[in-house]
């Protein structure tokens, strides 16, 4: 093969070292790209492909992006989940012919730092797993899980074992949603199935090695032992940790200084969701378009910082179980809630405020510019307002004590940094006249040379009296004195020829020349010297890192408090009592998010109640009835509660939940090949293995996704596992449209029916979305047939093999059904059942409280008029 060009041999050293990125080189004013990179980011960005010749006879594919729109197209490629490392050419001479050249930074999803790629209230993870296989090394005896978010340093670790891990893992895969996952290679090639929207990066596996990892993180924290994080009998989570650091310091070619601690913690201390319960429940996006709107974050988020979005965020996807720390933010959401003045501003100020702690670690990892300093500034300078503004509320004294308003940083970016200061360091005008003595020197010295060359052509053409004189500039001979040929012989000793025209002659003077250089070198001195203070500031400004970034977590829970009291306010939501108990007492709950889409039209309020006695509901109505939304108000109702928000209710009373379970039957999608019901049972499996005396278990529909009498008999047997097992007796919602299952009621002390009642205004079915103790009435699909018009015999056919099918216990056999006539006909010429006598029938008097008596009453009056 012919011997390749030098810059081609470079290029194919630094492709080298990165196999698995896309390698952007830069050649001057462009990003090249060549080989196999060229091919795909010319599909992937829509760029034309050209070619380059690397040696004798040989060329490459070769596609580039300007410089200028560099970070546009990173960004695209970050996107759709490829890593790209970045070769900067350094110092501006040639060594031995080629341009010395370096990585600058490689850019993975996970590691995003670039304001314009990230979302501001979402958080951008990166994460580990570090799994130890079984004995059999087919499964994972335990794991370990670490996760980091460079943009804000949160950096955490953890790690499971036993029999749950699998769950667990997957559990909080789906509570973090990571952009990036590094897994060891070996296990990677297993499959691993990975939430939406997260990419997997496979890790030789000697980087998920205790011994490898620890001395990684005792490196980087300087010291010599992890037990201050509490990772001491974690070596797992010691693993996955040092892992990710040893990625970080490849990826990012920065001493990583937002990174002065990992958290050891635990899962036990919150709420474990599955992911379907994440789901069904639609906590942050919907089911339906994967978007906020709709979702339960969507009608409590009412954050002004991006801190806050984010941390509300988080505090969704982790309910509390402490009663104790549940109280606490209570106290203080219920202080602002209460005080609506101070409320107001508390809001109003945190509008000023940007995105502290990702500024903060912008600075730590020296990747702030000029005007992230201003905007620093400008966020601390309502921090004293804010002090003032919660003072009154004894409550918030915590946050208060935490929010430093860092009076020198402030101090110092007003008196360095210029108001008008461009974006980065490339133009002069950062620090502020009157900052630094040497700089304003520079300054004045370059001002006046300018004058005095400014001034130059009057003062020669004075000086000479040729009045055609002029001073000019170009880029190739710097200032010059040009004369007309006509004048040529009047020109003073001192000028010396430079370059000769057709029509004039160009001349320089010596002062000329010393004034020319003190011009150009006073641009790049005044750069040098900006820089240099720049970065002095930024040192300084980062003694106080520890206190920004406390006002920063504090400022994001003023934000979440001030945005969950104010929801409180609007909706006219309360205070829950909680107990730590397995009882749960609600009066006028209502659907958060249903209750908002009804515009104009009023959402009808139900109360629950679960005691010792009462645990497990079966709900039963017709369709559009109101099921499924009563059932999940109640678990969003709880979730609510265990992150610290007020209720829709009038009053509440929650046993705090060790869990919430979903079931939420026919939904009409296969999950990677596996049938609706199978799904169907592999989460209930999980339901009833895990769910304990004190979890909450919504069921809907349960059984839908197989044929009626599969279905009701799983649907039954479910019950009563749940009933019986004296490790369950869970609180239960089931809604479910087999009435054979209201005969559990009877059977079951724990089970109660209740039926969301709908009544008939002439032609139509008006929807009461009232909940009632007791059985549906079964006929009712029939009655609202009826309504709808269907022929009289038919109705009346429906009727009668609904009869049969009860009589027979649900058998419903050939025989009968293929012999319409004798019995049969008869019942032709009898009078239809009267509905009032028939809704008599079903009442079940024991289980009315007075007032659905009432409501009965009038309604049965109404049927007969
Ligand atoms: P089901 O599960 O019984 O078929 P849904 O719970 O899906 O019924 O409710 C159907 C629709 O009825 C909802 O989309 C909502 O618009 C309305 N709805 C449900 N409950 C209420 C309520 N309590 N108040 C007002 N409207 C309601
Ligand atoms: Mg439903």
């Amino acid at each position: 093969m012919a011997k390749v060009t030098p810059s081609r041999q470079q290029y194919l050293d630094f492709k080298a070292q990165f196999p698995d990125a896309i390698v952007m080189f830069r050649l001057g004013d462009f990003y090249e790209m060549f080989d196999d990179d060229a091919e795909l980011a010319a599909r992937e960005l829509d760029l034309v492909l050209t070619g380059r010749p690397v040696s004798k006879g040989e060329r490459v594919p070769m596609c580039g992006v300007p410089h200028h729109a560099v970070e546009g197209y990173i960004a695209r490629l970050v996107e759709k989940g490829y890593h790209v490392a970045v070769i900067e050419q350094v110092g501006s001479e040639p060594v031995n012919g080629l341009t010395p050249r370096a990585v600058s930074r490689v850019i993975t999803p996970g590691t995003v730092m670039e304001p314009g790629m990230l979302a501001d209230t979402c958080h951008n993870y990166l994460l580990a797993l570090a799994p130890e296989p079984d004995r059999e090394g087919t499964s994972w005896a335990g794991v370990g899980l670490a996760y980091v978010d460079i943009s804000t340093g949160e950096f955490a670790a953890t790690q499971f074992n036993g029999n749950d891990t699998t769950m667990s893992v997957v559990e909080e895969l789906a509570r973090l949603e990571p952009r990036e996952v590094l897994l060891p290679s070996s296990w990677a090639k297993n499959g691993v199935t990975l939430p939406a929207g997260s990419h997997l990066t496979p890790l030789p596996d000697y980087r998920c090695e205790l011994g490898f990892a620890r001395q990684t993180l005792h490196d980087h924290f300087g010291v010599s032992t992890l037990d201050g994080f509490g990772l001491q009998n974690q070596p797992l989570a010691v693993c996955a940790a040092g892992a990710i650091l040893a990625y970080l310091q490849e990826t990012q070619r920065s001493a990583l200084a937002q990174l002065t601690g990992v958290r050891c913690y635990s899962t036990a201390s919150f709420m474990m969701l599955d992911t379907a319960t994440r789901r069904n429940l639609e906590l942050v996006e919907t089911i339906r378009d994967r978007s906020k709107r709709g979702s339960l974050l969507d009608v409590l988020d009412r954050t002004i910082t991006p801190m806050g979005g984010r941390l509300l965020r988080t505090w969704i996807g982790q309910p509390l179980l402490s009663r104790d720390r549940l109280e606490a933010r209570f106290d203080a959401v219920e202080a602002l809630f209460e005080a609506g003045t101070t409320r107001a501003a508390v809001r109003d100020d945190l509008r000023k405020v940007s995105d502290l702690e990702r500024l903060t670690n912008r600075l730590l990892a020296g990747r702030a510019g000029p005007r992230d300093l201003l905007a620093l500034a400008a966020s601390l300078e309502t921090v004293p307002d804010l002090r003032e503004a919660i003072s009154r509320a004894a409550v918030l004294a915590p946050v208060a004590d935490m929010l430093d308003p860092c009076a020198d940083v402030v101090a110092l970016v007003q008196a360095a940094i210029d108001d008008d200061t461009p974006a980065t360091l490339n133009t002069s005008g950062v620090i502020r006249r009157g900052y630094a003595p040497d700089l304003d020197d520079v300054i004045t010295a370059s001002r006046s040379a300018k004058d005095w060359v400014a001034n130059l052509e009057t003062t020669e053409r004075e000086r000479t009296g040729i009045k055609s004189l002029k001073v000019g500039y170009n880029k190739v001979f710097g200032y010059y004195i040009e004369v007309s040929r006509a004048n040529t012989e009047r020109v003073p000793d001192d000028y010396i020829r430079k370059q000769t025209l057709v029509s004039s002659e160009r001349y320089i003077t010596p002062d000329l020349k010393e004034y020319e250089s003190l011009i150009l070198n006073a641009e790049e001195r005044l750069l040098e010297i900006e820089e240099r203070l720049f970065r002095d500031v930024c040192d300084r400004v980062l003694d106080h890192a520890e206190s920004l970034l406390r006002t920063a977590r504090a400022l994001a829970h003023l934000d979440v408090f001030a945005s969950l009291a104010d929801v409180a306010a609007r909706e006219d939501y309360v205070r829950p009592t909680l107990s730590d108990d397995d009882m749960l007492d609600i009066h006028d709950g209502r659907h958060p998010v249903v209750e908002r889409m009804l515009h104009g039209q009023r959402f009808v309020p139900n109360d629950t109640h679960f005691d010792e006695r009462e645990r497990l509901h079966i709900i039963t109505g017709p369709n559009m009835a109101g099921k499924s939304t009563i059932i999940r108000q109640v678990a969003l109702i709880v979730l609510m509660a265990q992150i610290g928000s007020f209720v829709p209710a009038s009053e509440a009373t929650i046993g705090l939940a060790d869990r919430i379970f979903t079931r939420i039957g026919a939904q009409d999608e296969i999950h990677a090949g596996q049938s609706t019901f199978m799904v169907e049972m592999v989460e209930l499996a999980l339901i009833l293995s895990h769910a304990t005396r004190r979890s909450l278990i919504i069921l809907d529909e349960v059984g839908r996704g197989t044929s009626t009498y599969d279905g009701m008999a799983i649907a039954r047997a479910v019950v009563e596992f749940l009933h019986n097992n004296p490790r369950l007796g869970s609180r239960t919602l089931f809604a479910t449209h087999y009435h054979e299952l209201t005969e559990l009621a009877e059977i079951l002390p724990g089970v109660e029916n209740y039926n969301v009642v709908v009544a008939e205004d002439g032609e139509n079915v008006v929807f009461l979305h009232r909940l009632m103790p007791g059985g549906a009435d079964r006929s009712y699909g029939i009655h609202v047939a009826r309504l709808a018009g269907i022929p009289k015999s038919v109705i009346k056919r429906a009727a009668d093999i609904l009869l049969e099918l009860e009589a027979s216990g649900g058998d419903f056999s050939v025989e009968k059904r293929e012999t319409p006539d004798g019995p049969v006909q008869l019942s032709f010429f009898q009078a239809d059942p009267d509905p009032v006598i028939e809704a008599l029938r079903q009442l079940q008097i024991d289980e009315m409280s007075p007032l659905d008596a009432i409501t009965i009453l009038y309604e049965l009056k109404r049927m007969i008029e």
